[in-house]
C-alpha cells in the first residue's frame, strides 16, 4: 500500500531513508529543522574557507554506490572519489613522522620496518579480517538485527569464531602488538562506534582494516558532496523537502502515529514516520525521558590559518608519548582525554579550493565524552588542543588565524538533536542484546515509527547511517 512517509531530519541517514522509502513506492516528505540538508556532513562557508565540520575520513564508497545502483543510476554521474595516498600521517611524539601508504603490501612492509616483532601478528590479523569481511557484508551491513534468535546467523557466528570473545579489545590489541605506535593507532577505533577498548569489540577492527585494505577517499568537492549527491538523487526520485521545519512533537492517533507537529503549530500528517534524529531525543517528543548514560562524542576546533602549515597530510594523527593516560582518562574515567590524541584534517593538502591561496584549512578533532554530569563543556578545552599541537611543533600565532570555530557535545545536542551530545546515542551497556548491537531501527511500541542515523543499527559514521536509512525503510 502506498503510504505518506515523513522523514524527520535530513542528515545522511535521513536522505538515504527518504530515497529507499521512495524506491518502495511511497510518497515521501523530508522535514529538516535547519536551512540546509546533510546534517553533520553539511558544508559551511566561512571567511572564504570551505569547511567540512563533521566527517572527514571517508571509507567504503561502495556503500554509496549501492544506493545509486538500487535507484538505477550510475554513481559517477553524481559523486566522484579520489583515493588518498598516504591514507594518513602518524606523528608519534619524539619520533619521525610516518606516512601510512595506500596499499596492503606497502603497509605490511612498513610494519615490518617499524615494528618487526609485531609484523607476523599484523599480517595474521589482516588475513583474519580478509575472511571476516564477506560475512560482515552479508550480516551487519545487510539487514537489521531485531530478535535474539537472529544472533545465530551463520555469518555472525563465522565472524565471532575468528576472535577470542572473552577478551576485551585492549587485551586483543596488547596481545598482538608490543609497539606503542601500533597500540596507540588501534586503541582509538572502538570509539568510532561509541565503545571503549574495555569493550568486547572485535568489530571495531573492521575500521582500520577497511581503511588499509579498501582505502580512504576524498570526494570531489569535499565531504559535503556526499549528502549533496543524495539530495539530488532524492529530488529526482520525487522526494519532497521542507527545510526550516522544526519537529517538536509526534502526533499520536490512538496507538499509532498520525503525523508530526512543527514548531509553527502546523501538523504534517503521516502513515509512517522515520526519524533521523537520535532515538532517545525522538522518544522525548512522546514524553518518554531517557535517563541512560550517553555514549561518546567529539570536541573540535576548526582554524583558518593565514599560511601553509608544514608537515601535515590530508589526515594526520598526533599521538603524545603518554597516550596510554589519554585513553585511560577518556575510556575509563569519561573525562576529556589528558593528553588528547588529536586527529587533524587539512583539506588544503588535497583541495586548494577549500582555503584562500597559501592558507591552511585546519580541523582538529578529539574524541571526548558526551554531556556527562561531571563535565562542563563551557570550559576551555580549546587551549588543551592548541597545547597538544605545540607539543608537535605546530605553533599558530593568534594573529594569523582568519577564523576559529569550535564544536562541543552541547553543540551537537542543540544543533543536531543528539542525546546528551552523544554521536552514538545511549552508552553501549544500554544497547541491544547485552550491548552487542546498537538499538533497533523500529520502535518497540509504535508500529509505524522507525529510526535511522547514528544512534541505531548498524551504527554511526557516514557509510553506516546510509545503511541505516535502508534498514529503516525496509520496515515500511
Ligand atoms: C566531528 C565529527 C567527526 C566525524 N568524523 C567522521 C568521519 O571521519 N567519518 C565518518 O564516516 N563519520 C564521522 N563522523 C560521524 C558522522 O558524521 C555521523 O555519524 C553522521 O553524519 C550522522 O548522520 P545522521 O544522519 O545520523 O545524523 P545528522 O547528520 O546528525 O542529521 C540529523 C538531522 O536531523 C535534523 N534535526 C534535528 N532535530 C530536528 C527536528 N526537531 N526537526 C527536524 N529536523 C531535525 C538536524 O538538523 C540534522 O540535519 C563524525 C562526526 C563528527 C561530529
Amino acid at each position: 500500500m502506498r503510504k505518506q512517509v515523513v522523514v524527520v531530519g535530513g542528515g545522511q541517514g535521513g536522505l538515504s531513508a527518504a530515497i529507499y522509502a521512495r524506491l518502495r513506492g511511497h510518497d515521501v516528505m523530508l522535514l529538516e529543522r535547519s536551512g540546509v540538508l546533510g546534517g553533520k556532513a553539511a558544508g559551511i562557508e566561512l571567511s572564504g574557507y570551505r569547511l567540512d565540520p563533521g566527517p572527514s575520513i571517508v571509507i567504503l564508497p561502495r556503500i554509496y554506490e549501492q544506493v545509486f545502483q538500487d535507484a538505477g543510476r550510475n554513481m559517477a554521474d553524481y559523486l566522484r572519489f579520489q583515493r588518498l595516498d598516504p591514507i594518513s600521517r602518524v606523528c608519534f611524539e619524539g619520533q619521525p613522522a610516518l606516512d601510512l601508504p595506500a596499499g596492503r603490501a606497502e603497509i605490511e612492509r612498513l610494519v615490518r620496518e617499524i615494528a618487526p616483532g609485531d609484523a607476523p601478528n599484523f599480517t595474521r590479523l589482516m588475513a583474519n579480517l580478509d575472511h571476516v569481511t564477506p560475512h560482515i557484508d552479508r550480516s551487519i551491513f545487510a539487514h537489521p538485527y531485531d530478535r535474539p534468535w537472529q544472533l545465530a546467523d551463520p555469518h555472525l557466528v563465522a565472524f565471532a569464531m575468528r576472535f577470542d570473545l572473552r577478551a576485551t579489545y585492549k587485551e586483543l590489541v596488547d596481545g598482538w602488538f608490543q609497539s606503542p605506535l601500533l597500540r596507540a593507532f588501534f586503541y582509538g577505533f572502538p570509539s568510532y562506534g561509541g565503545q571503549t577498548y574495555d569493550s568486547k569489540a572485535p568489530g571495531a577492527l573492521m575500521i582500520p582494516y577497511l581503511m588499509l585494505q579498501e582505502g580512504v577517499f576524498y570526494p570531489e568537492g569535499g565531504v559535503s558532496a556526499i549528502p549533496a549527491a543524495f539530495e539530488r538523487l532524492a529530488r529526482e526520485l520525487g522526494v519532497e523537502f521542507r527545510t526550516s521545519a522544526n519537529v517538536t512533537k509526534l502526533k499520536m492517533d490512538g496507538p499509532r502515529l498520525g503525523g508530526v507537529h512543527l514548531e509553527s503549530g502546523e501538523v504534517v500528517a503521516a502513515d509512517a514516520v522515520i526519524s533521523n534524529v537520535d532515538r532517545s531525543t525522538t522518544r522525548e517528543w512522546l514524553g518518554d525521558i531517557d535517563r541512560r548514560p550517553p555514549s561518546l562524542s567529539y570536541f573540535t576546533v576548526h582554524l583558518g590559518v593565514r599560511r601553509r602549515l608544514p608537515g601535515l597530510r590530508h589526515h594526520t594523527l598526533l599521538i603524545p608519548s603518554d597516550f596510554e593516560r589519554g585513553f585511560e582518562t577518556l575510556y575509563r574515567h569519561r573525562q576529556f582525554p589528558e593528553p588528547p590524541i588529536v586527529y587533524l584534517n587539512d583539506t588544503t593538502s588535497t583541495d586548494a579550493s577549500t582555503a584562500h591561496p597559501g592558507c591552511t584549512n585546519l580541523f582538529a578533532v578529539v574524541t571526548s565524552p558526551a554531556e556527562e554530569d561531571h563535565l562542563d563543556w563551557a570550559g576551555d578545552y580549546r587551549s588543551r588542543v592548541i597545547a597538544t599541537l605545540a607539543r608537535f611543533g605546530i605553533v599558530i600565532d593568534e594573529a594569523e588565524i582568519d577564523f576559529e570555530r569550535t564544536q562541543t557535545p552541547t553543540y551537537f545536542r542543540e544543533m543536531h538533536g543528539n542525546y546528551r551530545g552523544s554521536l552514538y546515542g545511549v552508552d553501549e551497556k544500554s544497547r541491544l542484546f547485552g550491548g552487542l548491537f546498537p538499538l533497533r531501527n523500529r520502535d518497540e511500541q509504535i508500529d509505524n515509527l522507525f529510526y535511522c542515523g547514528g544512534s541505531v543499527q548498524p551504527g554511526a559514521g557516514l557509510p553506516m547511517v546510509t545503511l541505516s536509512g535502508r534498514f529503516a525503510a525496509s520496515y515500511l
